[in-house]
């Protein structure tokens, strides 16, 4: 069900907490444009590096990739996104909202196909507009329909001059995977089937940038290609749904809250296109595409660089052109799932509290510790030893002795930080028995327990393994 409520609150504690700014804020933002701050980096760095472990190291057959950003503009019309990248669009004559039809479309429950013409989505429009209202005044008054590119231009080199080309950001970012796959087999040697994944920046041109961090203008894409026989995609692409879907359960992420959806209407090329959608504020929605594109980009690619892309088998030395199984995830909507899974109140001490049920191996903060009393200068100097300590299992260990210590919990909560550690009197031999031993607090219970020092990090370590 749509909790519309949830979603400002995600966003409200993000700007708060500092995991999401508005992008240009301070000259009124920049529409479809957020920036990652000081909590937000550290939670985006953790899901790529989880990402990245599970596709490149996990596997003896993945090769990492970080292609360049702007490409030679024939890569894009090889790719099709000069012609066929786009929307279609319309505008409400009375306030000038712009509209992506599709999806208005989608929402009352008819499917316009990617392939229609401008003609054929402007009848099937027409056919509907009584039911669409403009979303911001109401009025029924729209314009034709038009299909409009999402390709981000810009230029290199001396663009004063005539003639000068442009060049496009990257609408998606696995175009480097494909235009580097003769160099990697020529460098690697790797024998098929093998893949290639890379985390790299999109841009699009959105009609109407919504919902946050799910439809940015600004994107990061986390890809992967893998590169097999023709024919043998059946088997091979049951296996990446598979381990796609374990790989959000390993982010922590609840399985009721995701759900496989396979595409009605598959692309002239495609044998097969699954889409798996997280269940966000609004409703379930996609979060990544796993697609089996049979060898049109490299087919493609060969056509329009007059370069042979063919794979040469090493022992039979059949040459064919590989057909590929793509998954492609956006960074900001996983970043955004992980939000809104992780997002709780609930009633601690008589008090209601908010906290963030993040795994700890995605926490931006593993750990705080805390002296009990600030002005106690034998406490703080133990509880800082102590800090040192741990950080050696891992940097992220936090510092926080401002305000009691409920308030300080409370505030770790907030960001999800799994454990609270706090040094005390006892920590210092008050109580013999209990000497260099801390307590440790536990986000999600509230519950503590009095554990030695090197019990606490051993506590850390395997919760972040
Ligand atoms: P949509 O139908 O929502 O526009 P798409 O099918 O065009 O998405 P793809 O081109 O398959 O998306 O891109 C792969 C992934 O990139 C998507 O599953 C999504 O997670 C992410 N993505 C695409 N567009 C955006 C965007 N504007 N903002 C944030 N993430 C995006």
């Amino acid at each position: 069900m749509a909790d519309m409520n949830l979603m400002e609150k995600i966003v409200s504690l993000a700007k708060r907490r500092g995991f999401v700014f508005p992008g240009s804020e301070i000259y009124g933002g920049l529409a479809g444009i957020y920036d990652f701050g000081p909590r937000g980096v550290e939670l985006l760095n953790n899901i790529k590096r989880v990402w990245w472990a599970a596709n490149v190291y996990e596997r003896d057959n993945f090769y990492g990739l970080d292609s360049g950003m702007f490409k030679n503009p024939r890569v894009w019309e090889a790719s099709g996104h000069t012609s066929g990248f786009s929307d279609p669009m319309a505008e409400c004559k009375k306030c000038n909202t712009r509209i992506r039809v599709d999806k208005v479309l989608e929402a009352i429950g008819v499917t316009a196909d990617e392939k229609m013409s401008e003609d054929e989505i402007n009848e099937l429009f027409d056919a509907h507009r009584a039911e669409i209202a403009c979303s911001k005044c109401g009025a029924h008054d729209f314009s034709r329909v038009h299909k409009f590119n999402l390709l981000v231009k810009s230029n290199l080199g001396d663009f004063t001059s005539e003639g000068n080309e442009p060049v496009y950001l990257p609408g998606e970012a696995c175009q480097g995977i494909y235009l580097d796959f003769k160099n990697i087999v020529d460098s690697m040697q790797p024998k098929i089937p093998f893949g290639v994944a890379q985390i790299g920046k999109a841009f699009r041109n959105e009609i109407s940038p919504r919902n946050f961090l799910f439809r940015t203008r600004e994107l990061e894409q986390a890809d992967t290609q893998l590169f097999i026989k023709p024919n043998e995609n059946k088997d091979a692409y049951e296996q990446i749904k598979k381990e796609r879907w374990a790989w959000y359960l390993s982010l922590g992420i609840k399985e009721e809250n995701l759900r496989f959806k396979q595409h009605e209407n598959l692309v002239f090329y495609a044998k097969d296109a699954w889409d798996i959608e997280y269940n966000f504020p609004w409703g379930f929605d996609e979060i990544e595409g796993i697609h089996d594109r049979t060898d049109y980009d490299l087919s493609q690619h060969m056509k329009f660089s007059g370069v042979d892309l063919r794979y040469t088998d090493p022992e039979t030395t059949e040459k064919y052109i590989p057909w590929i199984l793509e998954t492609s995830m956006g960074m900001g909507r996983v970043f955004l799932a992980v939000l809104a899974d992780a997002y709780h109140e609930d009633e601690l001490g008589g008090e209601t509290r908010v906290l963030l049920r993040l795994s700890p191996k995605i926490a931006p903060v593993k750990a705080m510790v805390s002296p009990l009393l600030k002005n106690k200068p034998e406490l703080v100097e133990k509880a800082r030893e102590v800090r040192a300590e741990l950080k050696k299992v891992h940097p992220a260990i936090a510092w926080d002795d401002n305000g009691n210590i409920g308030k300080r919990y409370r505030r770790q909560d907030e960001i999800g930080t799994p454990f609270c550690i706090t040094i005390d009197f006892d920590t210092l031999g008050e109580n013999p028995d209990l000497k260099d031993t801390v307590t440790l607090r536990h986000r999600d219970s509230g519950e503590q327990e009095r554990l030695t020092i090197s019990q606490v990090a051993a506590r850390i370590r395997s919760s972040i393994e």
